[in-house]
Order: structure tokens, then sequence, then C-alpha cells
């Protein structure tokens, strides 16, 4: 093995936590985090009751506090990221509730400085860069794909751009669909395939890597929501407890998993389960007023987890 962090890794299935900052003019500032420790640990304190009853324990493989940068956060999944050289199948999830930094952690807020980039575009970087320092063992041939679930229907984003060997114009690519309206509302899965082939022996290897921002996980009124708003949310609901059973039934071990319940499921039916490693971020917003979705967000974790 090349990377031998990749050996380090326990089990299959790995969650991060990353709390975001508050925003500038953000006025009302209270948070509901008590406490993030190195070690993974998180408490998180409930605005309506006192002392020890209020605070709550969750553990995760790692947290990243509202100062973290992006840097910091690749470093920890780099690893996970170069064993899709090695023949690797990968998935990376971001989770949470609208606004709570899903599309930060994956994309970043703007591609005009490095120092922003997110996951995708440092993955993406790291891929290239890595498969150009071999090319005199190794022909890597990496290929990417980008679609959007929405409302249980899949849709090609990038069905020009199969194969890019150019990472600026890749990235342009990517950036531009990250960010547009109904985001909030659909899955969005960046997908590079890596195929490489040894010169000396003339094998060949295959890895993939699935890049998820999901949409947001937020509980829709029932009373106010109708028509369109209400279809979006049940269909959202859906597929993020059919991803959650998924991955339950991962962590148990067990012999039957559901993958055929959405079309979420079904897209990263190849890269989760068997020797495929996952990665979920669990993203909070820290404010107090979103107490209620940061409990909902940590139930799932803790379920997948
Ligand atoms: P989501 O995709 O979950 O809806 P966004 O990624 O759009 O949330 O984040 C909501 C807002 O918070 C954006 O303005 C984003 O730039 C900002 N934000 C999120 N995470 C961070 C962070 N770690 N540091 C600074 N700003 C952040
Ligand atoms: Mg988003």
């Amino acid at each position: 093995k090349l990377y031998n962090e990749v050996q380090d890794l326990k089990g299959n299935i790995r969650v991060y936590c990353r709390i975001r900052p508050f925003l500038p003019g953000q006025s009302q500032k209270q948070t509901t985090i008590e406490y993030v420790g190195e070690n993974g640990d998180l408490v998180i304190a409930n605005p309506s009751k006192q002392g020890k009853d209020s605070r709550r324990l969750f553990k995760f493989n790692k947290v990243f506090g509202p100062a973290a940068t992006q840097e910091d956060v690749f470093l920890d999944t780099q690893p996970l990221i170069r064993s899709v050289l090695d023949g690797y199948n990968v998935c990376i999830f971001a989770y949470g509730q609208t606004g709570s930094g899903k599309t930060y952690t994956m994309t970043g807020p703007s591609v005009s400085s490095t120092d922003d980039w997110g996951v995708n575009y440092r993955a993406l970087n790291d891929l290239f860069q890595i498969s150009q320092s071999r090319e005199h063992s190794i022909a890597y041939e990496v290929g990417v794909q980008m679609v959007e679930i929405y409302n249980e229907q899949v849709r090609d984003l990038l069905s020009n751009v199969l194969k890019l060997m150019n990472i600026g114009l890749m990235n342009r690519a990517v950036g531009a669909t990250a960010l547009n309206e109904r985001s909030s509302r659909s899955h969005s899965v960046l997908t590079v395939h890596v195929r490489g082939v040894d010169l000396k022996s003339d094998t060949s290897i295959r890895g993939s890597l699935h890049l998820v921002d999901l949409a947001g996980s937020e509980r829709v009124d029932r009373s106010e929501a109708t028509g369109d708003r209400l279809r979006e949310a049940q269909h959202i609901n859906k597929s993020l407890s059919a991803l959650g059973d998924v991955i339950f039934a991962l962590a148990q071990k067990s012999s039957h998993v559901p993958y055929r319940n959405s079309k979420l499921t079904q897209v990263l039916q190849s890269s989760l389960g068997g020797q495929a490693k996952t990665l979920m971020f669990v993203q909070l917003n820290p404010d107090v007023q979103s107490f209620a979705e940061t409990t909902s967000t940590l139930k799932f974790a803790e379920r997948v987890s």
C-alpha cells in the first residue's frame, strides 16, 4: 500500500463533525456548542434546560470547531481520497440543515482563492498531481461526472466534460453547478473515476470517489408546506432516511442492505459497502435557534456511526 494511513482507518465508516462559525452580521450570538474535544467529543447544551440535564455528549472520529480551516479539514480527508488511486471506492457526504456549511465544506465559498477551496477542488487537484508525479510508472485516466438528484430524478450536470484533463476547466465547471438556486433541495454528486495502468506489468486498477453535497435535512412543517414544496420535502425525507438505513445496515454488517429504496442510494451503491470507504461530514449551525435541527442532525449521525 502506498498510503499507510489508509490501513489505520477503523472500519469502513467514519463520521466527522464540523461546526461553522457565526457569520458576520448575525446579531444574537448564543451558541449550543458547549465543548469541542481533540478526541472527537462534542457536548451540546439545550438552551431550555438547566444544569447537568441540559448537556449531551456525542462522539465522532473527529470534530472541527468554528476556527478550523479548509486546509485542516482536507488534511484529515486526504488519506481516504488518495486511497482511490490504490483502487478503493470512496464516498464522502456532507449532511446537515440548510445553512450549516455543507456546500462550504464540499465546494467552498469561492473558487478564486485556493485557501477557500473545499474538499472537491482539493481532491481533484491532489489526485491530478499524484497521478502526474507517477506518470513514468503508472498511466492514470481520470474522468469526472456530476449529477443532481431532485425529486427522485437524476440529471446530468456535466455531460459534455466526461474526461477533463485540465484541472482549471474542471474546477470552473464544478463551481458553476455547485451553488445554483435549488441546490439546497437537491443532492449533488460529483464522481471521479480513476483507472491506472501499471506500465511494467500492464495490469490495471480502478477506483472511484463520490463527493456528495446532500439536500438540506431540515424538517418541513407539514401544515405549512404545500404543492411543489411539500413534494420536494417528501422526496428529501425519503432519500435521507434511505441513506441512513443503508449506512446503518453497513455499520451493523447486516446481510441485507436496502439500496433500492431511493435514487440516491442506487447511484451510490458501488461506493457504499464491500471494500468501499465512507466518510460523513455532519454539519452544525452553532446558533441556539438551530437547537432542534442540531439535535435531529446529531441523532442521524449517532445512528450511522
Ligand atoms: P449549506 O450548504 O449547508 O446550506 P453553506 O455552505 O451555504 O450551507 O453555508 C451557509 C453560510 O455559512 C454561507 O454563507 C457560508 O459561506 C458560511 N459558512 C459555512 N461554513 C463556514 C465556515 N466553516 N467558515 C466560514 N463561513 C462558513
Ligand atoms: Mg448548500
